[in-house]
């Protein structure tokens, strides 16, 4: 993994799979996107070529145009981390990853395949990757420590974690974001089949918007003019990945050994999808 970019006057507290994040001597938080990839809850030891300013750009273009709380104070950073990091609110994070979905696919298909729910909400049968459901669920997952992966929970298993009153924020919000965006993303011809927000809390208690937001690492883009239930979907997000992983690579995800390095080839697929992705949304053009 690539070590965290020395930055005076900030003091490295953290790092993600692929943020790392640093405080500064105003308590402000310094959120440095880089450009690892990661996938089934590896760090991948190829990195995408600019990712972190793709989803840095794409994450600030939706905070601007979300009308919620947010995380963000400046984009004003030192010059080692231009255009890849945000100056942000240092908050107290739930330790929930919001997912909302609106169709059917991953980890929401596996357990929907299993037990005909998905996160203990039934669903009606015959659905099959790709469909669209009846209406948006929110399908919550704990967040991991590093190396772990993350589990879909129940609501009343979010209800024990944080209370019943900040779980019904937190499903809210999710549900009302993810109805926003998505509504913005197919007049763009883009379909959000799903995708997670991170919360945190301010001293006062407000809930507050933080982590990226709607991009292609932690949502399912999906050019809508190609979409067809019944099969997996073309995709401008790191499904990509997933799949050549999975399926051209070699790689045994079973066996508990690291993914190979990615070959050059689906270096730049995936590359091009996300800044595909954020013109397509944006309709800004990306500038590395
Ligand atoms: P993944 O998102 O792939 O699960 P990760 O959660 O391990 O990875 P990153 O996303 O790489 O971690 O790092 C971002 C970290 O910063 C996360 O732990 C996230 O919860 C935290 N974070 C984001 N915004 C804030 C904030 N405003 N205040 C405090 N912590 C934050
Ligand atoms: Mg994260």
């Amino acid at each position: 993994m690539t070590t965290p970019p020395e930055i005076p006057g900030a003091k490295h507290i953290h790092s993600g799979k692929v943020r790392d994040l640093y405080e500064l001597a105003s308590g402000e938080l310094l959120m440095v996107a880089s450009d690892r990839q990661s996938a089934f809850d590896w760090v991948l030891e190829t990195p995408i070529p600019d990712k972190g300013k793709v989803l840095t750009a794409m994450s600030l273009w939706w905070f601007e145009v979300l009308d919620v709380p947010n995380h963000i104070l400046s984009t004003d950073v030192p010059a080692e981390v231009a255009g890849r990091a945000v100056i942000c609110e240092k908050l107290a994070m739930f330790p929930v990853e919001c997912v909302a979905r609106g169709y059917l696919s991953g980890s929401g298909l596996l357990d929907y395949n299993a037990t005909g729910s998905v996160c203990g909400i039934p669903l009606k049968p015959g659905l099959v990757e790709g469909s669209r459901l009846e209406e948006p669920i929110f399908t919550p997952a704990t967040k991991a420590e590093f190396g772990e992966h993350d589990e879909n929970v129940s609501y009343d298993a979010v209800v024990a974690t944080v209370g019943a009153e900040t779980a019904a924020a937190l499903r809210d919000t999710t549900l009302d974001i993810y109805a926003r965006a998505h509504g913005m993303a197919a007049d763009r011809g883009i379909i959000l089949a799903d995708t997670k927000f991170e919360f945190g809390a301010r001293a006062d208690g407000t809930i507050v918007l933080a982590d990226e937001v709607l991009t292609p690492d932690s949502s399912r883009f999906w050019p809508a003019e190609q979409w067809e239930p019944g099969k997996p979907q073309p995709s401008l997000d790191k499904q990509i990945i997933r799949d050549w992983l999975q399926f051209e690579s070699g790689w045994d995800r079973k066996s508990g050994e690291a993914p190979p390095p990615l070959s050059d080839e689906v270096v730049e697929r995936t590359r091009a999808a996300y800044i595909n992705a954020y013109e397509q949304l944006t309709g800004r053009t990306f500038t590395a």
